[in-house]
């Protein structure tokens, strides 16, 4: 059983399920040659995949491409289903940084298979949190930097309000496909200048006044 950490609290969340959007910044389907979606893209991993900062990432062997995928996490603090936007705000109880670690070469052979991604996207460690920050400490405006770097330099670098589709959008979104439930963490989609990191490399990634987070590539 993995629990969430979470700033300014002593409550034990157990982690729930991890939905992540794909393509949810224009420039970053555009980098990868994909049309921005209609609707949010969704993918699942599995809470065995998640790690906490302080733990390292370690690169599968059956990938030569590592990519990392800097995004807002959203923390899920109660049963929802059919929500509307006013249920969905009030269903997000926080906010961390995480990283959506993909392996690129294996996607883009299920890509062109047509299979789903889910080999590329669910290795363990392929998921990273910064704590949470609850809504009660920071209210999200929505145009906070996200920022991620590789080893000092600057490699991904945008602002939240790029986000083709916003916070309580996704989880209205979500909600009406499936229940969302306490403990669920939803990674919304990655900024441009997602790249491949290997071993040795150290990672850092920031939301402003949300969290931030460092990890090194084992
Ligand atoms: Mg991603």
């Amino acid at each position: 059983m993995k629990l969430l950490k979470i700033n300014n609290s002593d409550e034990k969340i157990e982690v729930g399920k991890l939905v992540c959007v794909g393509r949810n910044y224009a420039k970053h389907a555009e980098e990868m040659g994909n049309e921005i979606p209609e609707f949010p893209l969704i993918f699942l991993k599995p809470s065995s995949s998640l790690i906490h900062a302080n733990e390292s990432i370690i690169k599968p062997r059956n990938s030569g491409e590592l990519h990392h995928e800097v995004e807002l996490v959203l923390f899920i603090g109660k049963n929802i289903k059919n929500a509307d936007e006013v249920l969905a705000e009030q269903a997000i109880y926080g906010y961390a940084v995480g990283l959506d670690m993909t392996l690129r070469d294996i996607q883009s052979e299920l890509k062109k298979k047509g299979h789903p991604w889910t080999l590329a996207k669910v290795f363990d460690t392929s998921a990273v949190i910064s704590d949470i920050t609850l809504k009660k400490d920071y209210l999200l405006q929505g145009n906070e930097k996200i920022e991620l770097s590789v080893n000092n330099e600057v490699k991904q670098s945008s602002t939240l309000d790029f986000m083709l589709f916003n916070a309580v959008q996704i989880v209205v979104y979500l909600s009406s496909k499936f229940t969302l439930e306490r403990g669920d963490l939803i990674f919304t989609g990655t900024p441009e200048g997602v790249g491949a990191v290997n071993v040795g490399d150290e990672i850092f990634a920031a939301i402003q006044n949300i969290g931030k987070l460092k990890v090194k590539v084992e």
